[in-house]
């Protein structure tokens, strides 16, 4: 029985996440459970999985989710003091960090100190210390297990190889919703239409992400630190049809694709009991009603966010947690309609411009250069 620690249990990963247990439940047991906000579905959620405690980020919601649960001997946690409890609970063997964004960086690195494996979804955490997690995990002597679909792919790909016969790695994007459109159409694009995501159903903020390739910039940095991979060595090409998640290209030429379904339940379950693999209900890819396979490569020009990443991962340090942080608040000053698609790209190039950057960044560095970062970009909003 694994006992499962689940950080951001409301949001989309936190549900597909719970569904997959609720079919495997002599394997795993919920311990804790945190949210940000959304105490009716934790509430809800936690009357089925019975945890031993459940946080909640937002304080003023501890009273709410308190009254939810009067029923139930639940240990009710708030603020970011309940969600490094429930990262770090004594009785859990495996941390599921789907938090979003940068808030899920500190989490990640209280679980690896307390000897626990750690599925991560959140792939901040590694775009902003890549390196120091990295090589915490292998002194703790931890699993780091991405939950990301791509990195699931690679993860399946390079099991049983070695990691110096690896020649590059192909990530593989859907292109997002924009990918066909003209780049002077980009001005007028709206937080509704960026929502709609073609291929994938997934949170707003990642969702955004998608339609700017910013995800896939996000990605490469994270597959860089997983699998130890150089920068030069990590390509993308656009596969609008994502049933190939990742490929694997050998020194000898051959090279290994993973392929399922476009649903995150099965990387999901990957991660929960990899390296073994259990059977699964969720739907079966039928090539016959494929019939293509279509790969291109993406444009930087019209997609500044891919160049953006892959500059801020060749100059290092500190500059990956800038652009991640300049790309939080701009996405986010998107959805509240306050900036065009296009500014997206623009703020972070000025931001990730003017970091000063240090190198080989301790904690408090990378936390000082995201702080920083996040005022600059507020201070250029309208
Ligand atoms: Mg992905």
């Amino acid at each position: 029985m694994k006992r499962i620690a689940l950080l951001g249990a409301t949001g989309s990963i936190g549900k597909n996440c719970l569904d997959v247990i609720r079919r495997l439940r002599s394997q795993f047991r919920v311990v804790t459970m945190t949210t940000n906000n959304n105490t009716e579905i934790l509430a809800e959620q936690a009357e089925e999985f019975r945890p031993t405690l459940c946080a909640v980020m937002d304080p003023h919601k501890v009273d709410d989710l308190q009254d939810r649960l009067s029923e139930r001997k639940i240990q009710i946690r708030t603020g970011p003091e309940g969600l490094l409890e429930a990262a770090t609970h004594p009785d859990t063997d495996l941390v599921v960090n789907a938090l979003v964004g940068a808030v899920g960086l500190i989490p990640t690195i209280r679980a690896i100190e307390a000897g626990k494996d750690v599925a991560l979804a959140n792939k901040e955490s590694l775009v902003m210390a890549g390196e120091f997690i990295m090589n915490l995990a292998q002194e703790k002597k931890v699993q780091i297990i991405p939950v990301d679909s791509e990195h699931s792919g690679i993860m399946q790909c390079l099991h049983g190889n070695r990691r110096e016969d690896v020649a590059r790695i192909i990530l593989t994007a859907s292109g997002g919703p924009f990918f066909n459109r003209r780049a002077e159409e980009f001005q007028s694009i709206t937080p509704q239409q960026a929502l709609e995501h073609p291929t994938w159903n997934m949170g707003p903020k990642i969702t955004v992400d998608s339609a700017t390739l910013m995800n896939k910039g996000l990605e490469v940095i994270e597959a860089h630190w997983l699998f130890g991979v150089p920068i030069s060595h990590i390509e993308v090409t656009i596969h609008k049809q994502s049933i190939i998640h990742s490929l694997v290209e050998f020194t000898d030429g051959s090279i290994l694709a993973q392929i399922g379904p476009t649903d995150m339940r099965l990387p999901i379950q990957i991660a929960l009991t990899f390296p073994e693999r259990m059977e699964s209900p969720y739907p079966r890819v039928r090539f016959e009603q494929t019939r293509m396979l279509t790969f291109e490569k993406p444009d930087h020009e019209k997609f500044p966010c891919l160049r953006l990443a892959y500059k801020a991962a060749q100059d290092g340090g500190t500059t990956p947690a800038v652009l991640n942080a300049a790309n939080e608040i701009a996405v986010q000053a998107f959805l509240e309609n306050r900036i065009s698609f296009e500014k997206i790209p623009s703020l972070i190039e000025e931001t990730t411009t003017r970091h000063v950057r240090a190198d080989r960044p301790s904690l408090n560095e990378i936390l000082t250069a995201d702080r920083w970062a996040r005022g600059y970009v507020m201070k250029q909003l309208p």
